[in-house]
């Protein structure tokens, strides 16, 4: 079944969850290991940069050191432990977002908010942070139809709970979307039920935003993209949400 989400990316979703439970993986070891390098962390000391700190209220925002687009910032939390289930995280990285979205907006421009956690992810950095990069507005994401798919998704048998799902079209197992708003400790919430299915886990977060609310999208990550993806050009995914979201709704209060 192909299916597309509401950026139009294309994903292939077949049942597959127990023949994949059973594939033997010589990389095992690689996934589980922790990084190895010792070296002092520089988002520890960020605050010795203080040329490239344009913010500093529960976190910091300076400017990307290494930008692939000019207009790049990175929010540096302030402590080192990179996690939505830590008290207070979700509020520091909605204050981040708050003032991204106002820098756009002074500067004509349209933020791009997301997160990269771990290795599968693209993370290069262990100490959390998120980006943002401002972006002009004819090149923002195009939205297909955003508040009718979540008011569909949340009345379907992938709702998690009364805010967030496992979108039909997930493009990895166990994705999952977080109408935030404001109330950023929703978030937290989600990420305490995919911990207790997962355990750790690498992954992308995207924050949506546009004219709707804030929508977060947290898509788990255990392997780059494969050689049949890359083929195709489209997502594959063993996992089907409705069973995902079953899974996740175990774990709720
Ligand atoms: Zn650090």
């Amino acid at each position: 079944m192909i299916l597309k989400n509401p950026l139009g990316i294309e994903v292939i979703i077949q049942d597959r969850a127990e023949i994949m439970a059973k594939k033997p993986n010589d990389f095992e070891e690689i996934l589980r290991c922790k990084k190895k390098t010792k070296r002092e962390c520089p988002f520890c000391k960020i605050k010795e940069e203080a040329s490239r700190i344009v913010y500093e209220g529960s976190l910091y925002i300076v400017k990307n050191k290494y930008p692939f687009i000019e207009e790049s910032y990175v929010f540096v939390h302030k402590n080192h432990y990179d996690g939505f289930e830590r008290e207070g995280f979700a509020k520091e990285f909605g204050e981040g977002v708050g003032f991204a979205k106002k820098l756009a907006k002074e500067k004509g421009k349209f933020p791009l908010i997301f997160k990269n956690h771990g290795f599968f992810a693209g993370a290069s950095l262990e100490h959390a942070h998120e980006q943002a990069i401002l972006i002009n507005p004819e090149d923002k994401p195009k939205y297909h139809k955003m508040m009718e798919f979540i008011e569909e998704e949340l009345k379907s048998p992938r709702a998690i709970n009364e805010f967030s799902f496992c979108p039909r079209a997930s493009l990895e197992p166990y994705e999952c979307w977080v109408v935030v708003e404001e109330k950023w400790e929703r978030i937290s919430k989600v990420f305490k039920l995919l911990k207790k299915a997962l355990g750790e886990f690498d992954y992308n977060l995207i924050l949506h935003t546009g004219e709707f609310p804030n929508i977060a999208q947290i898509i788990p990550r255990k392997q780059p993209p494969s050689g049949i993806e890359l083929a195709l050009a489209r997502f594959t995914n063993p996992f089907p949400p409705e069973k995902v979201a079953s899974h996740l709704r175990e774990f709720l209060d």
